[in-house]
């Protein structure tokens, strides 16, 4: 059987393009006339941004706290607040990085389905369509935007996974690269590199799609455009950028050794995901050679540093986490390393690469 997969249907791309936003929030307010949520990165607090939105009598603007990577907690205090104010909105509209992006698709399912984020954390767990949501994302690489998950971290069960569902998948994105112009430069590299390595990962492994393999080709090859230039934040760039991390958001398929090492500085040292994903490539030379050396020129390109030393002198017990948080993702290591992953990667040998690190 082959999986049938569902894409974004609509999406508006352009500099400018956040002007729209009017007329699509407009639609949806003749459809149900119930008030519109904008969740909104907590960076654009007191920015001018709010002033572009259109926001009316009866809508919500909610700042997301991205201090940390969303929580199922916290999932439960947004989705109290927006049931608080009306009953189910007619759009909710998401303002940010992966972090408010997965948080809108997180609150979107649970307004139509009863019950706690941590219920919906697995495969086909939504069972109601949630409320319309539209993506415009302010920072580019995840490919949130486009994907069936929004990644979730339970801090109880110690558990980072998302409401994977095709319900979970935005209905709308506003691609608009000029709002990315604001990221802090190496913000910008951290998360775009989550395409790179998504797709170089997904690439290098033995499960394949035909198509996947066409969208990661060439989201890999326009990442290394932009980070090989001069300027990875040039007006072209920042285009590229974010139609880079669109098509990596569509070619989902499994990925490698970094994100299980990533996801193990995750667990361990709640070290958020892009720059998580860079720590882990400077240790991989020899599982990813051509990879690794072309990422640690690309960082020296940008004048983009990862400080050393961060898992340096660590107890024994956050060793552990840091192995266990790793070796757990069975699926994504014997992608590439084969279903002996533990014979190439035994304990002593993850130690010691996050002590390199
Ligand atoms: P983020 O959303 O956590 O934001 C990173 C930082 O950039 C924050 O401080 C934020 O305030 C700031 N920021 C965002 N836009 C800005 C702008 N225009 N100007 C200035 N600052 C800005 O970062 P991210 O890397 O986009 O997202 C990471 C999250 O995405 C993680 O929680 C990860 O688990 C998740 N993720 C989801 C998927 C998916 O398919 N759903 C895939 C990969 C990662
Ligand atoms: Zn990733």
């Amino acid at each position: 059987m082959y999986r049938n997969v569902k894409n974004v249907p609509y999406y508006i791309f352009g500099k400018g393009a956040l002007a729209q936003l009017g007329d699509l929030v407009f639609e949806r307010r003749k459809a149900k006339g119930e008030g519109v949520v904008f969740f909104v990165d907590h960076f654009f607090r007191g920015k001018d941004l709010a002033a572009r939105l259109p926001v009316e009598r009866g809508d919500q603007l909610i700042y997301v706290d991205v201090t940390d990577e969303p929580s199922t907690d916290y999932m439960d205090v947004l989705a109290a607040q927006v049931r608080g104010a009306s009953s189910p909105p007619c759009c909710m509209v998401a303002l940010g990085g992966g972090a408010t992006m997965d948080s809108c698709k997180a609150v979107a399912n649970l307004m139509t389905n009863p019950g706690l984020a941590e219920d919906y954390q697995g495969w086909e767990l939504v069972k109601n369509p949630p409320v319309y949501k539209i993506a415009v994302p302010t920072l580019a690489g995840t490919g949130s935007e486009c994907s069936r998950t929004c990644v979730l971290s339970n801090v109880k069960k110690r558990l980072k996974l998302g409401m994977n569902s095709d319900y979970t998948v935005f209905d709308q994105i506003i691609m608009d690269p000029e709002l990315t112009r604001t990221v802090p430069r190496d913000q910008f590299l951290f998360t775009g590199m989550d395409t790179y390595m998504h797709c170089f990962e997904t690439l290098t492994g033995v499960y394949r799609n035909r198509i996947v393999d066409a969208l990661a080709e060439k989201a890999v090859s326009m990442c290394e455009d932009i980070f090989l230039s001069d300027d990875m934040m040039s007006e072209v760039n920042l285009e590229k950028m974010m139609i880079a991390s669109y098509m990596g958001g569509m070619a989902t398929g499994y990925v490698g050794v970094v994100h299980p090492f990533s996801a193990g500085l995750s667990v361990a040292l709640h070290m958020h995901h892009g720059i998580a994903n860079c720590y882990a490539l400077t240790v991989l030379e020899d599982i990813y050679p051509e990879h690794h050396a072309q990422f640690m020129h690309m960082l020296e390109r940008q004048k983009v540093k990862l400080p050393g030393g961060i898992c340096k002198n660590l107890s024994t017990e956050d060793y552990d986490t840091l192995y266990n948080g790793t070796i757990v993702h069975d699926n994504s290591l014997s992608n590439r390393l084969g279903p002996d992953f533990k014979k190439i990667l035994p304990k002593e040998n993850v130690i010691e690469r996050f002590k390199r690190m």
